[in-house]
């Protein structure tokens, strides 16, 4: 049975005393509280205090008598349930009673056992009641919680200072938030429902978007990011992520936009900056380099200065021959960003072009008793559309990488072949290899290795992020497969012509 921790109030009504004491005395062993009132108007003075929920109620007594009172209950809509009590003379009343709301009806004289039966029926009716009362609130409340939640994130999503938008799998746009129509040029009353290329002119990101809805992998991953002009110097970054249903099932996708064209511009003022301190730091350190060499080289001649003058000169001059080179580096660096190494585009034979960069190295490698070889597979070298600095920019530095990171007596192979509609060039060396976790870390300016093995080679940790930076101008990529002591492969592969 369910119960409620609310007693259930019962009023007894009867002009006779007998009458009303013992239904008290028989109700108190219920789960109940009685009160008693020995006429109608003290009954309804009683009920207009208290919230009662059964009534026995005797249908003859002097002055008001129980049918006025059931009306007067009826009239004032009080919830509650009327047992009459009567006479046998007053079966008919007790059928009319009933007509007008009454509950049930006890016949007298009752045995204590009757009274129990039917007040024990409406008390169970009454606990009903209220258990469904309960649940109908408890129901409420939750929609109404549920309500409350969804509007608070849709208004969290509304105020969002970066641009959101979701998308169903065909790519349809289910829902852009005042940001997202705002950087993507739109008017605030924009509707959604169009596929994503109405709203969003840029064919890759709408590409993109429209894969990663639809459950396809964009380069090998889930998700994209993407940059996006849109006009002037305005930039965007895009990324989209998939939306899952509950069973993992792809549902869409969710599209943020954010503008970073302050970043851009910060990026911009930071390459300029470097690009101006290098150039103007070349001039004067080569100077000081070659005339460091002209010292050296006097006193080699004249047998003047001793041994440890002439090593530190020799170790001013090895460091100047650095920081030549990290000029050197930083001024390729911020030609590339700038874009001005991948303008020179033209046809070229990246066959010949890997054999001059293997003759030029080979005196390198032969220095270290290294033997370096240049595999072409296949017979026909379609010729490449590329700026031919770039290119000897990129395997001239991984070529040099591996001679520098393989030890005496080591092998490095240059394997070049022409595979759906790319050059895949792969340079291949037995030598250190590179410890996983540092593998994408290799690709960030300035980082090196530092072990036994690299300790005392020399660099400026901007060979690689130079390499990277050209084969993902070029629409390329890159890839390192590398175990320590046994050797790295870089593997470039590169599009025959320019995308657009
Ligand atoms: P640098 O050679 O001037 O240090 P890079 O950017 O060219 O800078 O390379 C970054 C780091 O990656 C190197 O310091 C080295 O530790 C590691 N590395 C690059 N190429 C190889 C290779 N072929 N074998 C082992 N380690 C390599």
């Amino acid at each position: 049975m369910l119960t409620s921790s609310k007693p259930i109030k019962i009023l007894v009504v009867d002009d006779e005393t007998d009458i009303r004491e013992g239904c008290v005395r028989v109700l108190r062993r219920l789960d109940c509280e009685v009160s008693t009132a020995a006429n109608g108007k003290e009954a309804l003075e009683l009920m207009e205090k208290e919230e009662f929920s059964i009534v026995l109620l005797d249908l003859k007594m002097p002055g008001m008598d129980g049918m006025d009172v059931l009306r007067e209950i009826q009239k004032r809509g009080w919830p509650l349930l009327v047992i009459v009590i009567t006479g046998f003379a007053t079966v008919e009343t007790a059928i009319e009673a009933m007509k007008q709301g009454a509950y049930d009806f006890i016949p007298k004289p009752f045995d204590p056992a009757q009274l129990r039966i039917v007040v024990e029926r409406a008390m169970d009716n009454v606990r009903l009641k209220r258990e469904a009362e309960r649940l109908e609130i408890e129901r409420s409340r939750t929609l109404e919680d549920l309500d409350t939640e969804k509007s608070r994130i849709s208004a969290i999503v509304e105020s969002l200072p970066i641009g959101v938008a979701v998308t169903e799998k065909t790519g349809k746009v289910v829902m852009m938030n005042p940001s997202f129509r705002s950087l993507v040029g739109l008017d605030q009353d924009a509707k959604t429902g169009n596929d994503i290329s109405t709203y969003i002119q840029d064919e890759e990101l709408c590409k993109a978007v429209k894969m990663v809805s639809s459950g396809q992998q964009v380069n090998g991953e889930d998700t994209f990011t993407c940059e996006l002009n849109i006009g002037g110097e305005r930039y965007l970054l895009a990324r989209g992520r998939p939306v899952m249903g509950e069973g993992g099932e792809r549902l869409g996708a969710v599209v943020t936009l954010g503008d970073i064209t302050s970043i851009k511009i910060l990026d911009q003022m930071k390459s300029d900056f470097v690009a101006k301190v290098s150039h103007e730091l070349r001039s004067p350190l080569s100077t000081i380099h070659e005339q460091l060499g002209a010292v050296l080289h006097d006193m080699a001649e004249e047998g003047s200065g001793d041994d440890e003058d002439q090593y530190i000169l020799a170790r001013a001059k090895e460091k100047t021959r650095g920081l030549i080179a990290l000029i050197g580096d930083l001024l390729d660096l911020s030609r590339i960003e700038s874009g001005a190494v991948t303008h020179n585009i033209q046809p070229v034979s990246l066959d010949e072009l890997l054999g001059s960069i293997v003759d030029f190295l080979r005196p390198r490698a032969e220095s270290k008793r290294q033997s370096l070889t240049l595999e072409l597979k296949g017979d026909s070298f379609p010729k490449i559309e590329a700026d031919p600095m770039a290119l000897e920019s990129i395997f001239g530095n991984l070529v040099a990488n591996a001679i520098n990171y393989t030890g005496n007596g080591g092998s490095i192979v240059v394997a070049a072949e022409v595979d759906n509609g790319c050059w895949k060039v792969a340079v291949r060396d037995n030598g250190f290899g590179i410890d996983p976790r540092h593998h994408e870390k290799i690709f960030e300016k300035f980082y090196r290795v530092k072990d036994d093995n690299t300790r005392l080679i020399t660099g400026t940790g901007l060979g690689l992020p130079i390499v990277k930076s050209l084969v993902d101008r070029m629409g390329g990529k890159i890839e390192l497969e590398s175990e320590p002591g046994k050797g790295s492969t870089f593997t470039v592969t590169l599009p025959l012509a320019p995308e657009d």
